[in-house]
């Protein structure tokens, strides 16, 4: 197997790691030579080495030994699971639902039976906007804060229209209790309830 460069290499070690529940490390990494070992030194391993190692500007690598048995057990978290590969991996479900919800992302991350935490959701959330809208991603970060502003006012306002409700009842009982006891009300009170 032919990658383009160290990069591509270690980007697919990565990936197979995510998906299998490895973390994957690089104890050896240059331009000419990269080693990709299981974190768990299980003996897992992957030598990857330039092509054609004399010519500077030939870039490409291939696999020149591996051993592909782990001896060990996966894990339920992976540190190549970034803020920025998430937003890099999701892009497109961000872009289609920029309100794509913490829960939500948390909940599709558990595809690959890994675990994120809340913050790591919400970071990835925040560079996908932001590589999406570009300083749109401030002025989306407004309207959130906006709406936010909304609902505390809708809050505040059912709050009220409770106290308000409760104030009524009090008023309606201290009225019953005076009807038990007549004279009749005056005009004053009368006034007041039709208000
Ligand atoms: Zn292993």
């Amino acid at each position: 197997m032919v990658f383009a460069n160290n990069h591509e290499f270690k980007e697919a070690c990565k990936e197979y790691g995510i998906k299998h529940r490895y973390q994957i490390h690089f104890p050896t990494n240059d331009k000419k030579r990269v080693k990709a070992t299981h974190f768990k030194k299980c003996g897992w391993y992957i030598w990857a080495s330039k092509l054609n190692p004399k010519d500077p500007t030939y870039m490409s690598m291939q696999i020149k030994s591996r051993k592909f048995e782990h001896a060990c057990g996966k894990v339920f978290t992976n540190f190549h699971i970034t803020s920025k590969w998430l937003a890099s991996h999701y892009l497109e479900i961000f872009r289609h639902d920029p309100d794509w919800s913490i829960p939500g992302i948390i909940t599709r991350v558990k595809a690959y039976t890994l675990t994120i935490n809340p913050i790591k959701a919400w970071r990835a959330r925040e560079l996908a906007l932001k590589a999406i809208n570009g300083d749109e991603a401030v002025q989306y970060g407004r309207y959130i804060l906006d709406t936010g502003n909304k609902a505390i006012i809708t809050m505040l306002e059912m709050i009220r229209n409770k106290l308000m409700t409760k104030l009524f009842k009090k008023r309606d009982m201290k009225q019953k209790d005076s009807s038990q006891t007549p004279p009749m009300p005056t005009r004053a009170t009368q006034e007041t309830l039709h208000d």
